[in-house]
């Protein structure tokens, strides 16, 4: 049998990061930066009022107090978007809107609070420091310094940077765009009445929402029969629009075998077991003429998930870019027994809390490779390595977090 990590270094050495192009400032968003980049621009591009208030000399009120107030003649108002300024005189101010330009002359800006409000002539109770309120041109970036750097994720606020500083589109990988797609005679879409011997399709809704949580674009085509002519059809409808084609189902040793029946013939497709619980049967090759990653796994729900999480969500973040491609991985101690056959790395389903300031992991109720509803309690897999049978309780064992980047 096949390694865990052979498996997986395959599957890493079939995409590498898509190819960067300058993606627009939204589609962009949680794709990964692909170069450094730096600002062509100051920010603020020139000083400016962090207040409403009024645009000072601060000379003029150098004895301003409560007791004596100093009065300063109003000439105006600058308001934010002004583009020709007005010189300060000795003397007097103007009112000042908060982005409004620092006008010639003024050297701080003294806030309303300070003052009694007024249009024509305002007193003003407090001598401002230097420079008060006065945001300094280049005080958050300064022109030509790095803002964002190569393999960062482009989250909403370093969107925002981007915008401030003048870009509407950024080098970015782009989201890998997966396509899921699920065999099985037996299937039905959810929302239909099932006949004897049905089941509700469940894997390719898992999958799709899963491969968009590891950063993915994902696409989920018709349930395909257990039929080699309808799987070629779909596959090659579907291919166009695929950098990475997950199939479930279909590829055990059964008679019905679809996916690996079809597959295997093209020859560019290897099939095997790999050594790990649940999970088993895997494949993994190139289709089309662009020859597009596919990774074929196991039908059972289960295991669809953990070979999804083991194998296809590190593929997908390499392919995003992303530097940091696997889970974090904790040790924590075992509440309960944990039971893996020889030779296999177990995925146990568990529940990780943190109790008494250390990581405690129990894993859950149901470790069948069907139980879906087990799965859905779990927030982590419990790893347990190929020597090792049994665990007890309060051992330390290795553990993913489902919930964490
Ligand atoms: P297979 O790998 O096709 O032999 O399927 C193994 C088990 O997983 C069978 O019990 C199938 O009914 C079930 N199964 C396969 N595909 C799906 C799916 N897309 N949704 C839910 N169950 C599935
Ligand atoms: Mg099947």
């Amino acid at each position: 049998m096949k390694s865990v990590d052979q498996h997986l270094a395959d599957l890493l050495a079939l995409a590498g990061p898509l190819r960067p192009f300058e993606m627009h400032l939204l589609d962009a968003h949680e794709a990964t930066l692909a170069q450094d980049v730096y600002s062509p621009v100051n920010l603020p591009p020139w000083d400016n009022s962090a207040m409403d208030g009024y645009a000072v000399r601060r000379d003029d009120l150098i004895n301003a107090s409560e007791a004596t107030p100093v009065t300063l003649f109003v000439d105006g108002d600058i308001a934010a978007g002004a583009d020709t300024l007005p010189m300060i005189e000795k003397g007097r101010c103007f009112r000042i809107m908060t982005g409004a330009p620092i006008p010639p002359g003024c050297d701080a800006v003294v806030p309303i609070e300070w003052t009694d409000g007024g249009t024509e002539i305002v007193f003003v109770t407090r001598t401002p420091n230097l420079g008060h309120h006065i945001r300094v041109r280049g005080s958050d970036i300064v022109r030509d310094s790095l803002i964002l750097g190569e393999g960062m994720r482009i989250k909403a606020a370093q969107i925002g940077l981007a915008a401030a500083v003048g870009f509407d589109r950024l080098p970015t990988h782009p989201h890998p765009r997966v396509v899921v797609l699920s065999t099985g005679d037996e299937l039905v879409e959810p929302g239909y009445v099932l006949r004897p011997g049905q089941i509700h399709e469940s894997n390719s809704w898992m999958l799709v929402g899963a491969a968009k949580e590891a950063g993915a674009r994902s696409f989920r085509a018709e349930t395909i029969l257990d039929n080699a002519g309808q799987f070629m059809r779909v596959l090659e409808d579907q291919l166009v629009r695929a950098d990475l084609v997950v199939t479930s189902g279909g590829v055990s040793k059964g008679s019905y075998d679809t996916v690996k029946e079809v597959l295997q013939r093209l020859g560019t497709m290897q099939f095997e077991s790999v050594a790990m619980q649940p999970g088993m049967p895997q494949g993994f090759g190139t289709v089309g003429p662009d020859s597009t990653p596919i990774v074929t796994l196991p039908g059972n729900p289960v295991s669809a998930y953990v070979s999804f999480e083991i194998f296809i969500r590190p593929m997908i973040r390499q392919m995003l870019g992303l530097k940091e491609i696997f889970r974090p991985t904790v040790r924590a101690i075992l509440k309960g027994e944990a039971n893996s056959p020889k030779g296999k790395r177990s995925f146990l389903r568990g529940v990780i809390e943190v109790l008494d300031g250390r990581y405690v992991v129990t894993p859950v109720d149901g470790q069948g490779s069907h139980m879906l509803g087990a799965l859905a309690r779990a927030n982590a897999l419990i790893v347990i390595p190929e020597e090792v049978e049994y665990v007890s309780t309060d051992e330390g064992v290795a553990v993913m977090m489902l919930d964490e980047d």
